[in-house]
């Protein structure tokens, strides 16, 4: 690519090109295979020692598709100097016939000195023909003067177009050229930018366009484009430079905007085809999906399905048009959008509700709910009687607003199932809804929509589950519900039970009010001090004390044991548990206030007769499939070799006794200990805790009704600290410290002086614990019990076995009421305690506790500490012993 111009000779052997232009600058890879063409390469460049010039003319076809020579072969002779034809009009140089004379091929009468850059010879095997394969660069521009053969190849005789350098020099002083080259440098540079983000490797054409002179680039860019034969031919034509610039910066913008277009066009078609991809993926998908939950509807059918859906649910008037601008936004969602699975889940529950649908209620009959009532409860007459009035008001005054049943006990009490029967005496339906460990409000009013995961909160939720507006509601566990930072569930609950908020209760998922007036609200709950006052004022507190053994016997024997045999399939035929039984698991295997557990042992046995019962069915089945295959039927028929499969029964077999079980299973101790393990408790636990003196028993409240609760203390060498175990709350800490000081104070007077030289309470460190590690404790009631025991460690006395007590105790030694007392009572019955030492002013709880239980305890009534001690002790209180003295 020289730049200095090159020194053409006066004739060239020409080369010519069919319908395709050599530009000067373009380098041009060309496989020569027609005799003419091969000749020519052979002759002057392939047997030239020094490789010459040969000139490239374009040549064009008159009718376009006519195949081929491109040169006619011999025409003119070989001598050839002398021109066949000396046209040197501007296109048109000659015209030429082919072989038939029939395809006549005009000249260009510009052309290309070129030369060889590389030449390879090859031969074709079988024909033996000789082909080339040339590597040509384009010099510089000629004009041919004259066309002539040289044997079978053209030869011409040519001038030079290009300028000389000097008018080369001359002419770039042109403002106008100056001007021009700028501007073609200018769209050249912007077409490499564009390039340059598309493919990497146009530096080197960067450099080109600051090392090659502008008239020659004008060439070289036009030559890499794929553009049309015509504007080839007169970018070749172009010899002045102001033309040739103004050409190539035509056609190089032309280039330009053709690749942005394109580029445009296909950045369309790729997200265009993306985006349809993705969807078409996607529906593809959800097709799977639904074919897998068997569900084949239309997305469409389905909106309309819940459109018919939400008309019959009877909404108000408000609501409905709620309801359906809601459905309208749905309705022009995409299934794939994000909303459209919230907003149809939110439609779907506004179908749902039942706004209207109510379950009838049929006339209340009071005598048939009474016996109802005492048909699956026994017991409980108190309890029966005041519901039985809360109907009878509902009954004369339907919409009566008569105040909340709260039914207040230990677990296994019977609450749950009382309230499910007044749903029955109703004849309403019956949802329970439990509050136990709800902490944040959103829990009953629900999440707003804005949420992700939002829903609507448990009674709305129940109300949809049952699907009737008047059910009976249990709130279970009323008094589990705690605030927190979320919240204040009681609130909540407050406005819901409240009738006349409840009209228009808001859950903040649903979002339009909800009229909860005619659902009928019945609580639960274990204790009522955690209940919050203002929602305690609500409701009509209804308390359940736990069962004497006795009455825990009758529940068993009538309802517990029934119901337990038919759950398992059983019935009397098969299991009988006698009562003695009963009364040895309530006694050696129940501890509770409530017959949760009985019912739990109960069961236990059942599923135990259960499998046995099973057992003995398959082995008489077996036993009468056995008999027949000694029969010579049988035998004959296996001998044959044939597979017996039938079940073959003897003639008079009467299959119904095969069945039976011939004798019922009857419940022992030692099948109660089979079933369920050693006995848990016995009577001897009292006796045998404690045996040694530092252990007194007091009696607890705990949320599972009264419980007995040992105190153990002991006392080490130490600095006279103490320290409490057994996870204790702040109250039941500052008892114990309570209690130490009085018996320190109290030293000299009970007597406690020690026998041998240690100082017992100066110089001794106190540990108290108590046992149940795990379970918390707290409550000022175990103060005489705390007392009690650091006097029988001190004295080295045993505190009698027979005796439980409970009672708060001041610092000056009174003992003051405490809560619970008929459970404690209870609780101390249950573990074969006989005496119970209460404080004076819980005489009147005593009338509470069930008369049976009363008459075989001693109860004994206190003022004072030291009577505390008077009574736990086997010899009396050791400060009366002293002072008697
Ligand atoms: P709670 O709700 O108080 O924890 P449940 O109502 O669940 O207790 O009662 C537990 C079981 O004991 C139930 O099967 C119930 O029928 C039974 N039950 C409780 N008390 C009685 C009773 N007085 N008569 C008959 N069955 C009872």
């Amino acid at each position: 690519m020289a730049d200095s111009p090159v020194e053409l000779p006066g004739r060239l052997a020409i080369l010519p090109f069919r319908n395709k232009v050599l530009l000067p600058g373009a380098i041009v890879r060309i496989r020569c295979t027609n005799p003419s063409s091969v000749k020519l390469v052979e002759q002057e460049l392939w047997q030239k020692e020094e490789k010459g010039l040969i000139g490239v003319l374009p040549v064009r076809d008159l009718e376009a598709g006519a195949v081929g020579s491109l040169l006619s072969p011999g025409v003119g002779s070989d001598s050839g100097e002398g021109s066949s034809k000396a046209g040197v009009s501007p296109v048109e140089t000659s015209k030429q016939d082919t072989k038939n004379g029939k395809e006549p091929i005009h000249w260009h009468s510009k052309g290309v000195a070129a030369r060889a850059l590389h030449l390879s010879r090859g031969v074709e095997k079988p024909s033996g023909r000789v082909t080339y394969i040339v590597v040509l660069e384009g010099l510089c521009r000629f004009s041919v003067q004259e066309l002539s053969t040289r044997g079978s190849y053209h030869v011409a005789r040519v001038s030079r177009l290009d300028m000389t350098k000097t008018e080369l020099e001359q002419a770039e002083q042109d403002p106008d050229l100056i001007a021009l080259s700028r501007q073609f440098k200018a769209t050249a540079m912007e077409l490499i930018s564009v390039l340059e983000q598309k493919q990497k490797t146009v530096s080197r054409t960067k450099v080109l366009l600051d090392t090659v002179p502008v008239y020659r680039l004008a060439d070289i860019f036009v030559a890499s484009f794929e553009i049309s034969f015509e504007e080839q031919l007169s970018m070749l034509d172009s010899v002045d430079l102001k033309v040739r610039l103004s050409k190539a910066t035509e056609l190089v913008d032309r280039h330009l905007q053709s690749i942005l277009v394109a580029e445009k066009i296909t950045q369309k078609v790729e997200g265009q085809l993306s985006k349809s991809q993705k969807e078409f993926l996607l529906r593809q998908q959800m097709r799977a999906i639904k074919e897998e939950l068997g569900d084949n509807d239309d997305d469409e059918d389905d909106v309309v399905a819940l459109e018919r859906k939400m008309q019959n649910a009877g909404m108000p008037a408000n609501i409905w048009k709620h309801a359906q601008r809601e459905l309208r936004r749905l309705r022009k969602m995409q299934p794939q959008q994000p909303g459209y699975s919230s907003s149809r889940a939110y439609l779907e529950l506004l179908a749902d509700l039942p706004w209207q649908k109510v379950s009838e209620e049929r006339e209340l009959d009071l005598r048939a709910a009474k016996e109802s009532l005492d048909w699956d409860h026994y017991g409980l007459t108190k309890v029966k009687q005041r519901i039985i009035e809360y109907l009878a008001v509902r009954k004369l005054k339907p919409d009566a607003r008569g105040p909340v049943l709260c039914f207040v006990g230990p677990p296994g009490v019977g609450k749950t199932s009382l309230a499910s029967s007044i749903a029955k005496a109703l004849n309403r339906k019956f949802i329970r809804i439990s509050l136990g460990g709800v902490k944040d409000e959103a829990d009953i009013r629900g999440h707003r929509r804005t949420y992700i995961g939002s829903m609507p909160g448990r009674l709305i939720d129940g109300l949809k589950r049952v699907s009737v507006s008047n059910p009976v509601m249990l709130l279970d566990e009323i008094d589990k519900t705690g605030s927190d930072v979320r919240g204040d569930p009681a609130s909540a609950l407050l406005e819901v039970l409240d009738p006349e908020q409840n009209k228009t209760f808001n859950d903040h998922y649903l979002n339009v009010p909800f009229d909860l007036s005619k659902v009928i609200f019945v609580a639960t709950a274990n204790r009522m001090q955690p209940i919050p006052p203002p929602l305690l004022d609500r409701m009509e507190v209804i308390e359940l004390p736990g069962y004497t053994p006795e009455e825990k016997l009758k529940i068993a024997m009538k309802h517990l044991i029934p119901r337990v045999l038919e759950q398992h399939g059983l019935s009397s035929a098969y299991l009988q548990i006698p009562e003695a039984m009963v009364k040895l698991i309530i006694e050696r295997y129940t501890r509770e206030a409530g017959v949760r557990n009985l019912e739990r042992n109960l069961a236990a046995l059942a599923r135990a007769a259960a499998v046995k019962v099973a057992e003995q069915a398959n082995t008489l089945r077996l036993g009468k499939e056995i008999q027949p295959i000694t029969t010579t039927l049988l035998d004959s028929r296996l001998a044959d070799g044939g597979e017996v499969e039938m079940e073959v029964i003897p003639m008079g077999h009467d299959i119904s006794n095969t069945y039976e079980n011939p004798s019922p299973m009857i419940v022992d101790e030692a099948m109660l200990e089979k079933v369920l393990g050693p006995p848990r408790f016995d009577d001897r636990e009292a006796a045998d805790r404690v045996a040694s003196p530092g252990v007194s028993v007091g009696l607890v409240w705990t949320s599972f009704g009264g419980e007995v609760q040992f105190v153990e203390a002991t006392a080490m060498v130490g600095k006279g600290d103490l320290h409490l175990t057994g996870q204790l709350g702040d109250v039941i800490k500052e008892s114990a410290q309570l209690a130490l000081t009085w018996v320190r104070a109290r030293a000299a007077d009970l007597n406690l002086s020690p026998t041998s030289d240690i100082n017992l309470l100066e110089s001794r460190d106190i540990h108290i614990h108590f046992p149940a590690g795990a379970v918390p404790k707290d409550g000022p009631s175990a103060g005489v019990t705390l007392v009690t025991s650091l006097v029988s460690l001190f004295s080295n006395r045993k505190v009698r076995a027979d005796t439980a007590m409970t009672g708060e105790m001041t610092l000056r030694g009174l003992v003051l009421p405490v809560g619970g007392v008929k459970d404690k009572v209870l609780a101390a019955h249950r573990y074969g305690i006989k005496r119970v030492i209460l404080p004076e002013r819980n005489l009147k709880d005593l009338t509470e506790v069930p008369s049976p239980i009363l008459s075989g305890m001693e109860i004994l009534l206190v003022k004072r500490i030291e009577e505390v001690l008077d009574h736990a002790f086997e010899d009396g209180c050791p400060l009366r012993l002293r002072s008697k003295l």
